[in-house]
């Protein structure tokens, strides 16, 4: 059984990327987990927005405060995973891909199908340009913002 810190390690805050953002409170390790991304569990497989999460089954999280304020970068410091046994409601948490400084915005790739993606401006030398899936980058070719 382990326990959980309660003191949150994130924040929201203004961000360079843009709108709000959620910022790391204190240094965070690699592959540490930060907390849980809350929300409502919508079932309806037609569900769509910029702040829900796709938990598969025809179901959706749509996330509030913090995690909602995510960023996407094309190179995230942050991943969502859900743990190997199953949970009902799926649950999904967010955890560190590489070390995170105190006062570092965090970030994960939004991965977005090309038919909703939209123009990038995450500023990392490895932007894609679009926050879309990298798989489907290809699909953008050509096409004007
Ligand atoms: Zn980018």
């Amino acid at each position: 059984m382990q326990i959980w810190e309660r003191r949150s390690k994130v924040s929201v805050g203004k961000s360079g990327i843009g709108g709000c953002g959620v910022f790391a409170c204190l240094a965070l390790g690699r592959e540490e987990v930060v907390d849980q991304v809350v929300g409502t569990v919508i079932t309806d497989p037609d569900y769509s927005s910029r702040t829900c999460i796709d938990l598969g089954q025809s179901l959706s999280l749509e996330t509030t405060s913090p995690f909602r304020y995510l960023n996407h970068a094309c190179d995230p410091n942050c991943e969502f995973f859900q743990w190997d046994e199953p949970r009902d409601p799926p649950q999904v948490w967010l955890q560190t891909v590489r070390p995170i400084n105190a006062g570092e915005e965090l970030t994960i790739d939004y991965a977005w199908h090309a038919d909703a993606a939209i123009r990038c401006f995450c500023g990392s030398p490895a932007c894609r340009g679009w926050i879309v899936d990298s798989r489907e980058l290809h699909l953008l070719d050509g096409v004007q913002s």
